[in-house]
């Protein structure tokens, strides 16, 4: 935080602080004599309203919690219609009394630095003057310079000693950097000067070196070094004036125009000094008249309304200002601490935007209202030639990030303009898992999701790169900032970290989050943005494939794999329309007697050039197309017209079929289930389906609609795989499955390390729970036999029979 910054905040906290007194003082004024006026209750509980939001912004948590408390206890005493309400709100009003005296006399320091965020990036239109910092050992050269950056409005600071760059920032603190790369006897010093306050301080300010000679070394010491741009001496002015122009992104027209109305002045004040402090124009309104009669003179470019207030509460200002023609398309934006629903929907539907809570967090409020306005201006003054399609797509209203249109037209530009010194990358990041988050706990958990990540990562990118959202839950970065792959690794990683540090708490608990990378950097072959933003989308494609989130690089051989799994695909879905999978069929045994009691479908694809191949080879990409209903499909007919031959000579047969996730979701081959079950008048019971617990797992809601259809049904569940998933004893115990198939890798780690604890455990779950325990992949005597000794019930295997086909398996004495 830059500290005249700082002391705005330390003003506005301590005033805050003082009036914590007064507070103490109305509450117990109206204490005194609150059972014989109305009115002196709810002054109560209104101060308690305000102080539970006010204390939370400005840091106070346990009086906001108490305020909390109070404003409750209030609550329940009118609903009671107590005539005696002092014996409910006595109490938390004591506390809150206690805690505001506390409050009141205590300083500290920590109270700021954790509540008000940081605003560097935060684009801003200065009115101020722009401060900069040059360093130069030559005060010839630099007076002059001086001089002529001076008439183009910047306030130049000169300082002569590199060794002073610590404390010429602190002192001055600037918006930008002029360094000078030699110093006398020192080649390099500022690139090593500069290079050290970056690790130390980290502030993206942007940084200009400067040199007399120009070599590759050089400009690597500057990238190195964190520096935005190289000039070599004699400096080319038009040039330097631009970039500061655009690096500093002054905007030559006016500060926004924002006006804030709530009858809360400590949020007022907060809110618009945070607000003057990104380069906003405030105007604010503790009331609605006062806001009106401002309108005429500030015309606002967004009015944020607090919704109860005294008098005139903030829907109906909303609706008188719409009344007013001239003002009737000016953005409003409604904020409250209640959650009425109802209330909500009437904001939403007045201002045709979303509804904020309050107290909000200062970095959203930033982001929310720099999203309108900045779209609101670039709207008005482009609308002559502007279809909407083309705001839409400018700036992301969620996160005010550009969108991936301009993403296209950066590249474009940044590819037409390479520099052979700087690599230009595009860094997609993706949330793992945003999908269930969204579902978990709602699409408004999962857009504060999207503004937080934004926000903390504009906040750790360097000047000059810039962020876009891309949809959903992808962000791509563009990096122009660094000469070396092995710098921008460096940088992923500081980015990483970032995201990984940041947790956000819901209803359910705390969620961190952590994302998939894909890095594709721009090389002499790539010619277009398409081509790069393609290979970025390769490489993060790879990351999510894998088990744990990483950062993917952008290679040649991505691609090859790519194409071999788009043939692949090509190849099942011909495959599937010409009938090349088939079922094979492996018997199941009791394990005491030996006796052949069912098969279990597996499904083959008869490559025509290929051979047999197996489920490892063509499922998973199935499962990805959305292809596996299809197979899903085919294995029950296949399979059920099989069996009812079967079973009329072995009626006690019972098969087992594998199901997978999307038939879960999807669930499209029950009333093929069914028709099958009535046109070969097979038994349900005989009928078996496997499913996986992770499968399970993923999502619950949709697999007991599935588990009631089957009940109905009457067909039986199997859990496959046990042991390998995650489930809770409670979870299993819902699913109610008759069957439980114990995973081979459980019997092979016994064979390997005669370590039997958990196959032991595994069965005698299954038989707590009354379910018929069957072991997969028996291969040897010894494991049969030892499954015999612990009470398993049926196994399949190798040992005794492997997967057939069904003729293969009419010529064993079985069938
Ligand atoms: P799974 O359900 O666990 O099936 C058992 C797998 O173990 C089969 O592999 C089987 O051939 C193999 N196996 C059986 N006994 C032994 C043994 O003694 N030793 C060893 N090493 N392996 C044994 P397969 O046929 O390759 O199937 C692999 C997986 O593919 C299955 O695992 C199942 O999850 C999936 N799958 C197979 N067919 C279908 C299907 O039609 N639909 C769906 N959704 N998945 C299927
Ligand atoms: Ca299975
Ligand atoms: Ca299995």
């Amino acid at each position: 935080m830059n500290s005249s910054h700082h002391k705005k905040m330390q003003k506005l906290l301590s005033a805050y602080r003082n009036r914590l007194l007064t507070y103490k003082a109305e509450l117990e004024w109206e204490w005194l004599a609150v059972n014989e006026d109305d009115r002196r209750f709810e002054n109560i509980m209104s101060i308690a309203h305000r102080l539970n939001g006010s204390g939370k912004v400005y840091g106070f948590a346990e009086l906001s919690q108490l305020a909390n408390e109070l404003e409750q206890a209030c609550e329940t005493a009118r609903h009671l219609l107590l005539t005696d309400s002092t014996s409910i709100i006595s109490g938390p009003l004591r506390a809150l009394l206690n805690v505001l005296e506390r409050d009141s006399s205590t300083e500290d320091e920590e109270r700021l630095t954790n509540n008000f965020p940081i605003y560097t990036t935060c684009e801003r239109d200065i009115a101020e003057t722009i401060d900069i910092l040059l360093i130069d050992d030559d005060p010839d050269f630099s007076a002059n310079l001086t001089e002529v950056l001076t008439q183009y409005g910047y306030c130049i600071h000169y300082q002569e000693d590199i060794h002073q760059l610590n404390q010429a920032i602190a002192q001055y603190e600037p918006l930008a950097l002029i360094v000078d790369m030699d110093f006398s006897g020192q080649r390099f010093a500022g690139a090593n000067q500069v290079r050290t306050w970056h690790q130390k301080d980290g502030a993206p300010l942007p940084v200009f070196f400067i040199s007399g000679h120009d070599s590759f070394d050089l400009r690597l010491a500057s990238v190195r070094a964190g520096g935005t741009h190289f000039l070599r001496k004699p400096i080319d002015i038009p040039k330097l004036l631009s970039l500061l122009h655009s690096e500093l992104r002054l905007a030559p027209s006016d500060p926004y125009r924002v006006m804030l109305v709530d009858d809360d002045s400590d949020l007022l004040s907060l809110y618009g000094s945070l607000l003057v402090e990104a380069g906003y124009k405030v105007t604010s309104a503790t009331n609605a008249q006062d806001a009106l009669s401002l309108l005429d003179h500030s015309h606002p470019e967004l009015i944020l309304i607090d919704v109860y207030m005294p008098g005139c509460n903030g829907i109906e200002l909303g609706k008188i200002i719409r009344q007013h023609e001239e003002f009737a398309t000016i953005p409003l934006l409604f904020m409250s601490a209640e959650a009425d629903t109802d209330m909500q929907l009437a904001c939403a539907r007045l201002a045709n935007d979303e509804f904020i809570n309050k107290p909000i967090e200062l970095w959203r409020l930033l982001m929310v209202v720099k999203s309108r306005v900045t779209k609101g201006r670039y709207f008005r003054t482009h609308s002559s030639s502007l279809t909407v399609a083309e705001t839409q797509v400018s700036q992301d209203p969620l996160t005010a990030l550009p969108m991936l249109s301009k993403l296209r037209l950066d590249i474009d530009d940044a590819l037409k303009n390479q520099n052979p010194d700087i690599i230009t990358a595009v860094i997609k990041i993706d949330i793992r898992d945003f999908h269930s988050i969204n579902n978990l706990h709602g699409h408004y958990f999962g857009d504060d999701i999207l503004q937080r990540l934004a926000w903390e990562l504009a906040q750790c990118i360097n000047t000059g790169d810039t962020l876009y959202r891309q949809s959903g839950d992808e962000f791509m970065l563009l990096t122009n900032s660094y000469g070396s792959q092995a710098a921008i690794a460096h940088y992923i990683k500081s980015l990483v970290k970032a995201i990984e540090d940041i947790h956000i708490t819901s209803s359910q608990g705390t969620i961190a989050l952590s994302v998939d990378i894909g890095v594709a950097f721009a090389s002499q072959s790539i010619s277009s943005a398409g081509e790069l933003l393609d290979n970025a989308d390769t490489a993060v494609f790879k990351s999510k494939k894998s088990i744990l989130p990483s950062v993917c690089y952008f290679d040649q051989s991505m691609k090859e794999v790519q194409k071999k799994r788009f043939f692949l695909g090509h190849a099942i879905k011909e495959g599937l329309a010409s009938n090349q999978f088939l079922a094979a069929y492996q018997p199941i045994f009791t394990v005491n007697e030996g006796k052949m009691v069912g098969v279990e479908a597996l499904a083959r694809w008869m490559h025509p050039d290929r051979g047999i191949l197996g489920p490892g080879e063509f499922i998973p990409l199935m499962e990805e197309q959305g292809l596996i209903s299809l197979l899903t499909e085919r294995m029950l007919t296949q399979s059920l017209s099989q069996f009812a031959v079967w079973q009329s000579k072995h009626p006690e047969l019972f098969l087992s079929l594998n199901l997978s996730a999307r038939d879960i979701q999807k669930p499209l081959f029950l009333n093929i289930l069914a028709s099958l079950l009535s046109s070969y008048h097979l038994d349900s019971e005989r009928i078996v389906l496997e499913i996986t617990e992770s499968l399970l797992l993923s999502d619950w809601q949709h697999t007991r609609y599935l588990l009631r259809k089957l009940k109905d049904l009457g067909v039986r569940l199997a859990l496959d795989d046990f042991g390998t998933g995650y489930s809770s004893l409670s979870y299993l115990q819902r699913i109610d499955a008759a069957k439980l198939k114990i995973d081979q890798s459980f019997i092979r780690h016994w064979t390997h390390t005669g370590d039997a604890r958990l196959l032991k455990t595994m069965i005698q779950l299954g038989k707590t729970m009354n379910m018929m325990v069957i072991a997969e992949g028996v291969e040897h005597n010894t494991e049969l036999d030892f499954l015999s000794q612990l009470g398993c019930d049926e196994y399949q295997g190798f040992l005794t029979a492997k997967p057939m086909l069904a003729d293969e398996l009419e010529r064993t004495q079985w069938v």
